[in-house]
């Protein structure tokens, strides 16, 4: 293993986040890998003192690495009903299972 440096994207709390990450760079073709994880995995109330588990890139991928993200994290374009957690398509005010709506609901 030599790519034990690269460059980190995205620092977490907790392992099974870092995890969520490195899958999620991994089904874009991007190599990723957790530094500071084995720290944090004897104990868990280290992690915030020494300021997370880092997900690290190499350099070369890290500008994709961070499109990847962004993408991961932007909320699902549909909303959702408030009132039976249905997705509503956007400019929809009323839900169809169950009939509430923006417009009466609050
Ligand atoms: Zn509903």
């Amino acid at each position: 293993m030599t790519n034990t440096a690269g460059v980190p994207v995205k620092t977490v709390t907790f392992r099974h986040e870092a995890e969520l990450v490195v899958l999620g760079l991994a089904s874009a073709g991007i190599d990723a890998w957790l530094v500071d994880h084995h720290l944090v995995s004897a104990d868990p109330l280290i992690s915030n003192a020494i300021g997370g588990i880092k997900v690290h890139v190499r350099e070369d991928d890290e500008a994709r690495a961070r499109e990847v993200l962004a993408e991961l994290e932007r909320p699902p374009a549909e909303d959702v009903c408030l009132a039976c957690g249905a997705p509503m398509p956007e400019g929809e005010p009323r839900c169809a299972a169950c009939g509430w709506s923006y417009l009466t609901g609050g």
